[in-house]
């Protein structure tokens, strides 16, 4: 199965507008020419509206950080489906491992927004990947599972084939410390067996998995050439139009 790559850069709370601005723009031009490949921005929320403005005419696909489960209401601190869709957002990153540890979502509160984003036309961006001691523990596997059926209860088989999936063993996030390229499909090989087993083997070929952590120039080609990893979520890298051009133009 052919699976159109993704390479999404998450700015995580670095940017103010016109820095937001700027590299938009300047990611915007770098992607003009990747007819064959999706190019994906999460900006902080308050430069959303500028950046989805920057980018109109463009290909390159706007997301958010993070989106709440309820259309509105008394939800001090959080962000409404239908407010980003208003604002030409397309995708909503969930259950960032930053999520998930410094403020403590768990599966629960992350299947209620991923089934609100679905709901309300955003494609969610589900991150979920294991810690080095889990890993060192021998645990990855089932930590992936409990996150990804966590994550996709209650979730229809046609709703899920939306989602593009992000593996990000947490030890790999920001540390510089990438999985190898064999640990790293490894584990992708792994979930798409697991969405088959849940869903079908329709869900599992047409669902994108994309790599994260420490995602750089100097390995995304490697990365890229894996049969199951389908693009990355980067960091770091994504801050530099110099960098982030070369993830985009992986070979
Ligand atoms: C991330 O934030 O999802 C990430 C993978 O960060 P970095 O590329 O900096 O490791």
């Amino acid at each position: 199965m052919n699976r159109r790559a993704l390479l999404a850069g998450n700015w995580k709370m670095h940017m103010n507008i016109a820095q937001a601005v700027e590299l938009a723009q300047a990611v915007a031009k770098a992607g003009s020419g990747c007819t064959d490949r999706d190019v994906m921005l999460a900006p902080p929320f308050t430069a959303l509206a500028s950046v989805a403005q920057a980018l109109q005419g463009s290909n390159v696909l706007l997301a958010s950080q993070n989106v709440a489960w309820e259309a509105q209401g008394a939800f001090t601190g959080e962000i409404a489906p239908p407010m980003l869709t208003d604002i030409g957002v397309r995708m909503a990153i969930i259950g960032h491992s930053e999520r998930r540890q410094i403020f403590l979502e768990d599966d629960a509160m992350i299947n209620r927004r991923l089934r609100a984003a679905l709901a309300f036309g955003l494609t969610p961006v589900l991150c979920i990947g294991e810690t080095l001691r889990e890993r060192e523990s021998g645990a990855t596997f089932r930590v992936l599972e409990q996150q990804l059926r966590g994550a996709l209860q209650e979730v229809s088989a046609d709703r899920a084939e939306q989602i593009v999936l992000a593996y990000e063993p947490v030890w790999a996030i920001g540390t510089g410390k990438t999985a190898t390229t064999a640990q790293a499909q490894e584990a992708h090989a792994f979930l798409r067996g697991l969405l088959a087993d849940m869903f079908n083997k329709k869900v599992a070929e047409t669902i994108r998995i994309l790599y994260g952590g420490s995602v750089k120039p100097d390995n995304i080609d490697e990365l890229m050439a894996q049969a199951d990893i389908d693009g990355a979520l980067v960091g770091g890298a994504a801050l530099k139009i110099e960098s982030f051009e070369r993830i985009i133009r992986f070979q």
